[in-house]
């Protein structure tokens, strides 16, 4: 299996320097026409941890739009290139960490977000079944009760079943660029990067399967998951290129289908209610 810590050597400096050129951020706002913006403010959201910010295109795009952002992540590299990003941009950040998905608990401590955005084909970063639910379980912890997340993902139910295709419409806009994968199977999506100047990268990604995501959101308490396809729903699952899950952690955790928790209630009460856990 492939280390799920691997990213902190895919992203050098090099790649990195790369990455603005890859997305193209005035053709990457577009493509969201302020899709983020419009829900976070419809469910009063203020504070936000960006917490795979890259080099910073929505910690920058939400700072400027009047929200108090903090940016992390693991990439010790990527986090430099925000901070560089924010002040070309005139723009303030709340505050800005490296810190890996597991630890964002203890780096921020909980409740402390009303709303979290890990973007980008990010979490298909990790490997290991357990990771994520780790990884999961620490993101549930840090947005408050009430709170939002937002948690997005390539189509690669499409790309398995159908092979890889992409309008190039929505995330990575870049012109002269082109992302696609050199092996693709049921668990490795092996993507190369070519630059206009025959530059090449590449990442290891985990083909994350919409089904499965929303499983592991829910199994981590979230509810209310809605599922969008290129910003939009209801969505042709052979038309769009990328999918956005949004979730809303519950006011109350008594009041999630969390398996543990209901095994344990149900050993507390001798009354087991036989729900399966999901939802
Ligand atoms: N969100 C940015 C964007 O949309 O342009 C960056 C996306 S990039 C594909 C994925 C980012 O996730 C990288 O910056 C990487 O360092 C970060 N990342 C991957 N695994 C991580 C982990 N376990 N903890 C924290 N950050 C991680």
């Amino acid at each position: 299996m492939i280390d799920s810590r691997n990213y902190t050597k895919e992203y050098t400096k090099d790649f990195v320097s790369y990455w603005d050129d890859l997305i193209g951020w005035e053709g990457r706002e577009k493509g969201e026409n302020g899709f983020f913006q419009r829900l976070l403010t419809a469910h009063d959201a203020r504070s936000v941890l960006d917490c795979a910010c890259g080099t910073g295109f929505h910690s920058v795009t939400l700072a400027r739009d009047g929200f108090d952002v903090t940016a992390s992540d693991g990439s010790a590299n990527m986090l430099a290139q925000t901070l560089e990003n924010a002040e070309d941009h005139g723009v303030k950040l709340a505050n800005a960490e490296v810190a890996d998905w597991l630890h964002l608990h203890e780096t921020f401590g909980p409740a402390s977000f009303d709303a979290l955005v890990c973007l980008g084909n990010a979490f298909t970063h990790l490997f290991d079944h357990e990771l994520r639910r780790e990884a999961l379980r620490s993101m549930y912890s840090v947005v408050k009760p009430g709170g939002l997340i937002f948690i997005d993902h390539r189509n690669y139910d499409r790309m398995l079943g159908d092979g890889f295709s992409t309008k190039h419409e929505y995330y990575y806009t870049g012109k002269g660029i082109d992302a696609r994968p050199v092996e693709l199977h049921r668990t490795l999506a092996h993507f190369e990067y070519t630059f206009p100047d025959g530059e090449r990268f590449h990442l290891k990604l985990y083909p994350l399967k919409q089904g499965y995501m929303r499983h592991l959101m829910e199994e981590t308490g979230f509810h209310d998951i809605l599922t969008y396809g290129d910003f939009e729903r209801p969505f042709d699952e052979n038309e769009v290129d990328f999918i956005q899950q949004v979730a809303v952690r519950p006011m109350s955790d008594d009041r999630t289908l969390h398996p543990e928790k209901i095994a344990a209630k149900g050993r507390g009460n001798g009354s087991g209610n036989g729900a399966n856990g999901h939802g």
